[in-house]
């Protein structure tokens, strides 16, 4: 057995506790975001498409697109409209079924 390992047995140190107790250093991870379709529009969902460079977004009629297996949290889309995408604060995605990832958001705004 490794010396590191008898070292940390014996003083009893932990790195973290999760997934028993959250782990403080969650909150600074960052996160896929949470679109409000109530401001989304075609057009800004059109650009939100056009900024996304791991093609986790993509227009479907009156429907934002959003792949969530697909974002890599870069915050484009945020810093494109912040008004319309937020921080979404979830990072526990694992999915057995691939679909459950993929978001459909309709589009509730209205064109200018
Ligand atoms: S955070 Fe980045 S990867 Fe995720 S949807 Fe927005 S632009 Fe795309």
């Amino acid at each position: 057995m490794p010396l590191w390992t008898l070292r940390g047995l014996r003083r009893g140190i932990v790195t973290t506790r999760y997934p028993a107790r959250p782990d403080p250093s969650s909150a600074l991870l960052p996160t896929p975001p949470a679109f409000r379709p109530e401001v989304l529009t075609p057009g800004l969902a059109d650009r939100l498409v056009a900024v996304c460079p791991s093609r986790a977004l993509a227009r479907d009629g009156d429907l934002l697109v959003f792949d969530v297996g697909a974002c890599t949290a870069c915050g484009r889309c945020q810093a494109e409209a912040p008004h319309a995408a937020g921080d979404s604060g979830e990072f526990e995605l694992a999915a057995t079924v691939r679909e459950h990832l993929v978001k459909r958001i309709p589009l509730g705004g209205r064109s200018a």
